[in-house]
């Protein structure tokens, strides 16, 4: 930590410039009575009356927490039948646990990367990835322009020509976390082949939502373990639980055990919690009206939006942005939208880039259509009446 930074004044200090720069982040009950238009439980399993159910049960039976770590007594049998069900269901030989996806990046990068190599990553990825490729800090470390698979392929074919053995990592959001649009998968695969690359992808935003089965990004763009040979996901999104995986084959997860000090040196996720998360994975397989109510209220929104003129990013996912640029005129606008009775939270630098800052709108299987009709009309209020906003921003400073 930065020495200056130790003591109470040198705090208070900086917290001070963090309100002048408007980033100040605060933490409020999610159960205030509004209706909530930012969470990530895409299909609406958080809420689901039998994934509760298998979590109570198991905690009765196991006890609420794995008592230490995977390599020491927390390995359970829910574990191991989680993991098997996660194999069988992105088409991978094997998956292992992690109890968080921060803590899962953080340890396949640092995992894979040795410091010769050459790590290329889309510079809108989530911030565990960013944090994972530093922690490694590989020889080479490139961020690409977002989406920019051309500017990939160039610089692997230039890298290869010095350095034709090494190893060369291309790593990327599958659904970009604050944007909600795709990484060209498809492409990143065909430079990842020339140029003996591996590619890893953190799918936390499109497992569960993409694809006919659910299968995420992969399936979307029909990708296997042979393009995409280390995936990542996260239960605490469209499974509606906690936690994380990867997946990929035997040799990448036994690696894993071995080398991840994020899995080795943290306790167990509590078996309860592989429990929920095994039922959700049922019920993500079981019930595709979830993902088909999730795509229609996707497409209502969007048309509402449009019709509105609201300043809509391009996005196919649950994650539906209304970009707003200043960060003053975003958390007014999400204080607009509170008042109205909607939770959407304003999500600005350095999360997004300074100037992009935005209403990060998600969407749920199980919204009613009539309130993404009202959120709609309040967002249209929150974003078009800038009287409104300047009003707001002078009460609340
Ligand atoms: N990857 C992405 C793309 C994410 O959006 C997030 C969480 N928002 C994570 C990883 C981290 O997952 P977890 O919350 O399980 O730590």
């Amino acid at each position: 930590m930065d020495p200056v930074r130790c003591s109470p004044e040198a705090l208070s200090a900086a917290l001070r410039e963090v309100d002048a720069r408007q980033q100040r982040r605060w933490r409020e009950p999610a159960r205030d009575g509004t209706r909530n238009f930012c969470s990530n439980d895409y299909l609406g399993l958080a809420q689901d009356e039998r994934v509760r159910q298998a979590m109570a049960e198991c905690a009765l039976r196991e006890g609420a927490g794995a008592g230490a770590s995977h390599l020491i007594s927390g390995h359970s049998a829910e574990h191991d039948a989680l993991e098997r069900e996660l194999a069988e269901f992105t088409g991978r030989e094997r998956a292992l646990v992690f109890s968080t996806g921060y803590m899962a990046n953080l340890g396949v990068i640092s995992s894979l990367v040795d410091r010769d190599d050459l790590v290329l990553e889309d510079r809108l990825n989530h911030a565990s990835l960013v944090d994972a490729v530093r922690l490694a800090r590989p020889r080479i470390h490139r961020r690409y322009a977002h989406g920019d698979a051309f500017a990939v392929g160039e610089t692997l074919g230039r890298h290869r020509q010095s350095h034709p053995e090494g190893s060369a990592l291309i790593v990327t959001d599958g659904v970009f976390s604050m944007d909600g649009d795709l990484a060209p998968l498809p492409e990143l695969v065909v430079h990842a082949r020339t140029h003996m690359a591996w590619l890893v992808v953190d799918d936390a935003h499109g497992l569960g939502v993409l694809g006919r089965n659910g299968g995420g990004t992969c399936e979307h763009f029909g990708l296997d373990v042979r393009d995409v040979p280390v995936l990542i996901g996260t239960f605490g999104k469209a499974l509606g639980t906690f936690g994380a995986f990867v997946a990929g084959d035997e040799a990448l997860i036994e690696w894993l055990i071995q080398s991840a000090r994020t899995y080795r040196y943290t306790t167990a996720l509590p078996p309860a919690v592989a429990a929920a998360t095994r039922c959700a994975l049922r019920l993500v397989r079981s019930e595709p009206w979830r993902r088909e109510a999730l795509h229609e209220r996707i497409a209502v929104f969007r048309e509402g939006a449009h019709r509105r003129g609201l300043p809509l990013a391009t996005s196919s996912t649950a994650i539906q942005p209304i970009l707003i640029g200043e960060a003053s005129r975003a958390l007014a606008a999400s204080r607009q939208l509170r008042e109205s009775g909607f939770r959407v939270t304003a999500i600005r630098a350095p999360t997004v880039p300074e100037g992009s800052a935005r209403l990060r709108v998600t969407l749920s299987s199980l919204h009613e259509l009539t309130a993404i009709e009202a959120l709609l009309q309040a967002l249209e209020r929150a974003v078009h009446d800038p009287l409104r906003i300047s009003a707001c921003e002078a009460s609340s400073s």
